[in-house]
C-alpha cells in the first residue's frame, strides 16, 4: 500500500485511527490479528529437538552402536546399561541446555528496544513488538524507527536510510502528501521506515505496517542473524578435536595391546569405547555456553546486561574503560546554584534586570510535565526550568508563548535554539556551551564572561550560556545562518552535577586491576578537570586534558605519543571517539567505551566492549553495544569486569578439573598392561566415572567466588589461550598422580592376595577426584585460607557424589550391575586416605606457589 500519497487525514481514516491513538483495546484486538511486530520469528527449539540433539554427539553414537553389539551378542544386561548411562547422560546435557537457553531468551527479551505511543490520548511506552497499525508513533534522535510510518509531525527531522536505500547520508523528512505513486523508498519523504535511524530532530507518525509486512521485512531475509560461537567456544572446540583423536589413538594402542596379550577381543572393543566415550571432553564447548549464559543471567542482577554472549568472555581483558562523564560518573542530579549577567545586556521591551534571562531559561528546554506534576526530559533542561519557577522575577504567562521553530541540541553544535512569536515579532533564544553561544552573539569583549566561566567550573560546575535575537520575519526554514546570527549575550547559568558516591571506589578498582579509566565529555575541560580530580580519574603529574580541538590539530604520531597520558578528552564530538578507540587498540589495549547518542554508535561497534546506557541511551546506542548499563552507572562496568574474569577463571578451573580426571583414567588404562596387570576397570565403571565425576562437581563451579584478589591483577593478556603451559603441566603430573595410586593399590591388594581390587581402584579413583575438586578451587590458596563452604553447591555435589559412590559398592542389586564388593571399614578407610593424597599434594603444589610469589614479592 503506498501511504505516501494520502493525506495525513485519508490515512488516518483508513486506518481507523485518529491523533489520540488507539484505544488500548483496541490496540489489543489488532495485535491478535495481525501478529507481533517482529521482523524474524524465531523459531524456538522444541523440547524434543533439544533432547535430540544431546544424542547427535560422535561419542554417544558410538555407545549406541556398542549398545547394539552387546544385544547381537546376547549381552542384553551390559545393553541396557549402556542404553541407561547414555540416556543420563542426555538428561544432563539436556538440562544444562535448557538453563542457558532460558537464561539467553530472559537476556534477549530484556535488550528490546521499547517505543512511545499515544494510546488513549495518553503517551506511554510499550515494547516495540507490540505495535499495531494505526498506533501513533513519536520519533526521537538515536530512535530506530520501530515500523513503517506516514509522517505526521517534523521538527527538523533526518532519517538515515542505508539499511534500506544503501545512502549512508540523512534525508530530510515532512508531512505533506507526494503525488507520485511509484516513487522510489529514498524518495518518500512523508515516511519513516522501520530500521531505519532518526539521525535528527524529531517527529511523530501512524504506523502503516509492521513485522514482515514493513519495507525491510520484504527483505528480512537477507537479515537472518546467525548466533555466532565464542573465540573461547572455537579455541576449545579446536582443542577438543585434536585431543579426541589423540585419545583415539590412545585407545587404539590399548586395544591393540589388550589383543596381543590375548585378551578377548569383545570385551576389549568395549573397554577401549568406553575410554574413549569417558575421555573426550566433547561437553566443553557447550559448558563454556552454560558458564557464559549463567554469568550473563548474574551480570543482570548487577545491571549489567549482555547483549552478545562472548562479551562475557572479553570483559576480563580490558584494559581500558572511556567513559561519558555525565550521568555515568556523575548522577546526571543537577541543580542550578549561580546565574550571571554581564552588566551591560542588550535587553528587549520591559524586561528588567534578570526577567529576561529567567524569560529564556523558561522557554529553551523541552521538558514535558506529566499528570503527576513531574518533569521529563533531560536532566539538565530539567535543573533549569525548576530554578526558573521558583524565583521571584517569574512570570506564568510566558508559558503561553507559542513555539513557531527550533534547532534542536546536537552534541556536535553544543547548542540550540528555539523561536516564539513575540509581541507581533519573533525572539529566537539559544542556550548551549559558552564558546558555542558566545560564537553566534555579537559581544565584542568576552574576556569577562571567559574569566566568570572559569571560575564556575573550577568548581566542577557545568556552564551553560543564553543569548537572544529579534526577527522581523519568520524565515521560511530556519537554519543556522538565518536564525543564530548576530544573538545579544544574556547571561550564565551554573550548575552543580555531583560526582556518583561508588565512583571513587569503581575508579580505584581500575587502578588496582590494571585498568586505566579515562573520562570523555562534551563538557568544559576545566569542568571536566575538576571532576576528574576529585574522582581519581587524575591523580599523576603526568595526567593530562586535551579538548577535541587540540585532538583534531594533534598528527597521528602525536596523538600515539600522548594517547596513554590523557585521562581527560573534554569538549569532543562523539565522531572524535572513534578516533580515541582505535589509538587505543593501535597500542594493544583492550578498550570499553561508553556511548548514548546515535553518533556513538561507531565508536561502541568498534570498541572490544561497547557500553550503552540503559537510561539515557538511545536505540542506535543500544543496538550497538554489547553491554548495556541498565542504572547508567560506571561503578556497573568495573562489577561487570570483575564477574567477567571470574567467570573465565571458573571456566579455567572446570577444564583444569575434568581434564585431569580424564587424564588418570586414561594413564591407568594405558598403564596397567605395561606394569603387567591387568585393566582394573570395566567398561561401566568407566562410564560411571565420567558421569558422576564430570557431571556434578563440573557445574558446581560455575557457583565458586571471585577470588579475592580477582581485582588487583592486571588484566588477562588477549593473546593468551585458556590452555596454558602451567594447566597441561597440571593435567599432566596430578593424571599420573591419580594412576600412580590406583595401581599402586591395585599392585598391594593383588599381592596380599585380595579379590576385592577392581572395587578399591574404582573406589579410589572416584574420591581422588573429588579431592582435586575442592583443591583447585583456586590457583594459590589454599583450601583452609578460602574456607571449605564458600562453594557450598561444590561441597554438596562432592558429598553426592561420595554417597552415590558408597551406594555402588554397597548395595547388593548396584553390586550386580556394576560389579563391585563390599569393602571391610578398614578397606574403605584404606582407599580414602590414599585418595586424599592428590588433595593434599594439589595444596602443597599451591603452597609452593605462594611461596615463590611471595619471595618474589618480597624482592621487590
Ligand atoms: P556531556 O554529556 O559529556 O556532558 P554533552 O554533549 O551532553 O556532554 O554536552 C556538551 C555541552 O553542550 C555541555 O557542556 C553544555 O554546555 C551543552 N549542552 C548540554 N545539554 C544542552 C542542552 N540541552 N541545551 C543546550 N546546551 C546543552
Ligand atoms: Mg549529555
Amino acid at each position: 500500500m503506498n501511504h505516501h500519497i494520502l493525506s495525513v487525514h485519508e490515512t488516518q481514516q483508513l486506518l481507523n485511527t485518529s491523533k489520540n491513538g488507539l484505544h488500548q483495546s483496541d490496540a489489543e484486538e489488532r495485535l491478535l490479528e495481525n501478529g507481533r511486530n517482529e521482523l524474524v520469528e524465531k523459531k524456538k527449539n522444541p523440547f524434543w529437538i533439544l533432547m535430540l540433539n544431546q544424542f547427535k554427539d560422535l561419542m554417544i553414537l558410538i555407545l549406541l552402536v556398542a549398545a547394539g553389539i552387546s544385544i547381537a551378542i546376547g549381552d542384553v544386561k551390559d545393553a541396557v546399561l549402556i542404553i541407561s548411562i547414555v540416556l543420563m547422560n542426555a538428561l544432563i546435557g539436556f538440562i544444562q541446555e535448557y538453563k542457558a537457553e532460558k537464561a539467553m531468551a530472559a537476556l534477549k527479551k530484556m535488550s528490546a528496544l521499547n517505543s512511545l505511543v499515544r494510546r488513549n490520548g495518553k503517551l506511554i511506552e510499550i515494547a516495540t513488538s507490540e505495535l499495531v497499525i494505526g498506533d501513533i508513533v513519536v520519533l526521537e534522535t538515536g530512535d530506530i524507527v520501530p515500523a513503517d510510518i506516514r509522517l505526521t509531525e517534523t521538527h527538523s527531522l533526518k532519517l538515515e536510510e542505508s539499511s534500506l536505500t544503501g545512502e549512508s547520508y540523512a534525508i530530510d523528512k515532512q508531512t505533506h502528501q507526494l503525488h507520485l505513486e511509484n516513487l522510489p523508498i529514498g524518495d518518500r519523504s512523508n515516511m519513516a521506515f522501520k530500521s531505519t535511524i532518526v539521525s535528527y530532530g524529531r517527529g511523530e507518525g501512524i504506523v502503516v505496517a509492521t513485522g514482515m509486512n514493513t519495507e525491510i521485512g520484504r527483505i528480512a531475509a537477507l537479515l537472518q542473524e546467525k548466533e555466532n560461537l565464542t573465540p573461547l567456544q572455537i579455541k576449545l572446540a579446536n582443542f577438543t578435536k585434536r585431543l579426541s583423536l589423540i585419545i583415539l589413538i590412545i585407545c587404539a594402542i590399548v586395544y591393540v595391546l589388550g589383543l596381543l596379550r590375548g585378551e578377548d577381543s569383545i570385551k576389549m572393543l568395549f573397554i577401549t569405547i568406553s575410554v574413549a566415550v569417558a575421555a573426550i571432553p566433547e561437553a566443553l564447548p557447550a559448558i563454556i555456553t552454560i558458564s557464559l549464559a549463567i554469568g550473563a543471567k548474574r551480570l543482570v542482577k548487577k545491571n549489567a546486561l549482555i547483549r552478545r554472549l562472548p562479551s562475557v568472555e572479553t570483559l576480563g581483558s580490558i584494559t581500558y574503560i572511556c567513559s561519558d562523564k555525565t550521568g555515568t560518573i556523575t548522577q546526571n542530579k543537577m541543580t542550578v546554584t549561580d546565574i550571571w549577567q554581564p552588566n551591560e545586556i542588550v535587553s528587549y521591551q520591559n524586561f528588567k534586570e534578570e526577567e529576561l534571562l529567567l524569560f529564556a531559561m523558561e522557554l529553551n528546554h523541552d521538558v514535558s510535565v506529566d499528570e503527576l506534576n513531574k518533569f521529563n526530559g533531560d536532566p539538565t533542561e530539567i535543573a533549569l526550568v525548576t530554578y526558573t519557577r521558583k524565583q521571584k522575577h517569574y512570570n506564568e504567562s510566558w508559558r503561553e508563548n507559542k513555539r513557531v521553530n527550533e534547532l534542536p541540541f546536537d552534541s556536535e553544535r553544543k547548542r540550540m535554539t528555539t523561536v516564539y512569536e513575540y509581541n507581533g515579532k519573533y525572539i529566537a533564544i539559544t542556550k548551549g556551551a559558552v564558546e558555542s553561544v558566545l560564537k553566534c552573539c555579537t559581544t565584542q569583549d568576552d574576556t569577562e564572561i571567559l574569566k566568570v566561566v572559569n571560575t564556575f567550573a573550577q568548581q566542577g560546575k557545568r556552564v551553560l550560556s543564553y543569548a537572544y535575537s529579534i526577527l522581523d520575519k519568520l524565515p521560511e526554514k530556519s537554519t543556522i545562518q538565518n536564525t543564530e546570527q548576530n544573538l545579544n549575550f544574556i547571561g550564565i547559568v551554573a550548575m552543580i552535577d555531583p560526582p556518583r558516591e561508588e565512583a571513587k571506589q569503581a575508579i580505584a578498582d581500575c587502578h588496582s586491576a590494571g585498568i586505566t579509566p579515562v573520562m570523555i565529555t562534551g563538557d568544559h575541560p576545566i569542568t571536566a578537570h575538576a571532576i576528574a580530580l576529585e574522582t581519581g580519574i587524575i591523580y599523576k603529574k603526568t595526567d593530562k586534558v586535551i579538548t577535541g580541538a587540540v585532538l583534531e590539530s594533534y598528527s597521528d604520531e602525536e596523538f600515539e605519543k600522548e594517547v596513554e597520558y590523557i585521562k581527560v578528552y573534554a569538549r569532543v564530538s562523539p565522531e572524535q571517539k572513534l578516533e580515541i578507540v582505535k589509538m587505543l587498540q593501535k597500542k594493544n589495549n583492550f578498550v570499553a567505551m561508553t556511548g548514548d547518542g546515535v553518533n556513538d554508535a561507531p565508536a561502541l561497534r568498534r570498541a572490544d566492549i561497547g557500553v550503552a546506557m540503559g537510561i539515557t541511551g538511545t536505540d542506535v546506542s543500544k543496538e550497538a553495544a554489547q553491554m548495556i548499563l541498565l542504572d547508567d552507572n560506571f561503578a556497573t562496568i568495573i562489577k561487570a569486569v570483575k564477574e567477567g574474569r571470574r567467570i573465565y577463571d571458573n571456566i579455567r578451573k572446570f577444564i583444569k578439573y575434568t581434564l585431569t580426571s580424564k587424564g588418570g583414567l586414561i594413564s591407568i588404562i594405558l598403564l596397567a598392561p605395561l606394569v603387567g596387570m591387568p585393566i582394573p576397570l570395566i567398561p561401566i565403571q568407566i562410564l560411571w566415572i565420567n558421569l558422576v565425576t564430570d557431571g556434578l562437581p563440573g557445574l558446581a563451579y560455575a557457583a565458586e567466588p571471585a577470588e579475592e584478589n580477582i581485582l588487583q591483577r592486571p588484566p588477562r593478556r588477549t593473546d593468551e589461550t585458556i590452555f596454558t603451559k602451567s594447566l597441561g603441566f597440571h593435567i599432566f603430573w596430578v593424571g599420573l598422580l591419580m594412576a600412580t595410586i590406583c595401581l599402586s593399590i591395585q599392585a598391594w591388594a593383588i599381592h596380599i592376595g585380595n579379590d576385592k581390587w577392581p572395587t578399591m581402584v574404582f573406589t579410589v579413583l572416584c574420591i581422588s577426584q573429588m579431592g582435586q575438586a575442592m583443591a583447585i578451587r583456586s590457583d594459590i590458596k589454599s583450601l583452609f585460607q578460602q574456607g571449605v563452604f564458600t562453594n557450598k553447591q561444590l561441597v554438596g555435589a562432592v558429598l553426592l557424589t561420595f554417597a552415590l559412590q558408597m551406594a555402588v559398592i554397597y548395595v547388593p542389586f548396584l553390586q550386580d550391575i556394576f560389579i563391585t564388593k563390599s569393602l571391610t571399614v578398614i578397606e574403605l578407610l584404606i582407599c580414602i586416605g590414599l585418595s586424599s593424597i592428590v588433595f593434599w599434594i594439589v595444596e602443597v603444589e599451591k603452597w609452593i606457589k605462594r611461596r615463590s610469589l611471595n619471595i618474589s614479592r618480597s624482592k621487590k
